[in-house]
């Protein structure tokens, strides 16, 4: 395999050509095309503190500051995240993809204070929210993460998973190869990119696991910062490790990947059930909540909406499927996307909608809902 060992974002763009196809679809808005209620507000600074192009961050509120994505310039980041900063510490919220992006969230935090961090904290095991660990740990930061994400980073990224990613790319290839029509061998191609972008990342950084369990007894968990609080709670429902960091001082709620803000939900690891619960939750929350989600723009409660309609369409659609007795394997290709979510990334048909089918139509046979 003559994969190259160092990733620049030119071989990660040609890796992922087709896949590239959604990634750019989410490139950064500007501010003032953000919902207009969370920009008429005036809490997002309109000028960021920093911007490196594959990412920037803007003030959000006194002390507390969002990192958020451009993947049409770069996959540093891949998921978005942010920074709280108290008089007496500092708390990092995600690893991102690389060091290089935790780098720069750190080196941004450094412009506004000289705090010591408390922690960074993963908000859960994907690889576009820990393989920037490494970076926190040179710097001696502690990680924090829910009790499952160090496991699961060990079995889906550790040393023994090359086997598994080999079977699901070999997988993959058959499909491609025994695609019936142009759209399932496409749809099988980006799930192959996917897939690749998955494990070059993984074989271009050295993972380090989170040196603190939270477990989710305890939580929520308060860490006082000085003057500022967060909030750790637990939410499983997109992956078994979700956690998210309120700020109630500020109404700023990091929701990790429970939120994707204008995009397809991935939902390979996701308890469907819990998910749909923790939106809402998160629907009943102060009207005025900002929210930064994993991935998309920042938003207000009509973003946790957009969400919930977007699980309630793929509920229905499964349903309707499931009753005219349409095997799962068709019903996952004739899924059709509705005009209002046509602009939505989806990271890979089989990371996002195949797997929700699925799920829903195990869901129907055991009568869970
Ligand atoms: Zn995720």
């Amino acid at each position: 395999m003559d994969r190259p060992k160092t990733m620049t974002r030119r071989s990660f763009l040609e890796s992922t050509s087709c896949l590239g196809a959604a990634l750019w679809a989410a490139r950064l808005f500007p501010v003032n095309a953000m919902a207009a209620e969370v920009a008429s507000t005036g809490r997002v600074s309109l000028q960021p503190l920093a911007d490196k192009g594959f990412a920037s961050v803007r003030k959000i509120g006194d002390g507390v500051y969002a990192t958020i994505s451009d993947l049409s310039k770069g996959f540093e980041t891949l998921s978005n995240g942010g920074f709280i900063v108290g008089t007496d510490a500092a708390l990092l919220i995600e690893g991102f993809r690389s060091p290089a992006g935790a780098s720069f969230q750190f080196d941004t935090l450094r412009q506004v204070s000289k705090a010591p961090v408390r922690a960074a904290l993963d908000t859960h095991y994907h690889f576009d929210h820990t393989l920037g660990n490494a970076y926190y740990g040179g710097q001696g930061i502690p990680i924090w993460a829910h009790e499952k994400t160090a496991p699961l980073i060990v079995e889906r990224y550790g040393p023994g998973a090359g086997p598994e990613m080999a079977k699901m790319k070999a997988g993959t290839e058959g499909r491609i190869r025994d695609a019936k029509n142009e759209t399932e061998r496409e749809r099988a191609k980006g799930d192959l990119k996917a897939l690749n972008m998955v494990s070059d990342s993984v074989e271009s950084s050295v993972v380090a696991l989170p040196n603190r369990a939270l477990e989710p007894s305890k939580l929520p968990l308060t860490v006082d910062l000085g003057g500022i609080e967060a909030v750790i709670e637990s939410h499983p429902g997109h992956t078994p490790s979700d956690l998210i960091v309120r700020v109630p001082q500020r109404n700023v709620v990091f929701t990790g990947d429970l939120l994707f803000n204008g995009w397809y939900p991935a939902t390979t690891d996701a308890n469907l059930s819990g998910w749909r619960k923790a939106l809402e939750t998160f629907s009943g929350f102060d009207k005025e909540t900002l929210f930064v989600p994993g991935h998309g723009q920042l938003c207000g409660l009509e973003g946790i909406a957009t969400l919930r309609s977007v699980f309630d369409d793929l509920a229905d659609q499964a349903s309707k499927m499931y009753k005219a007795g349409i095997p799962v394997e068709e019903a996952q290709q004739r899924y059709a996307v509705p005009e209002r979510f046509k602009g939505f990334p989806i990271f890979a048909w089989s990371f996002c909608i195949g797997p929700a089918i699925a799920k829903f139509y195990e869901e129907f046979k055991t009568g869970k809902s």
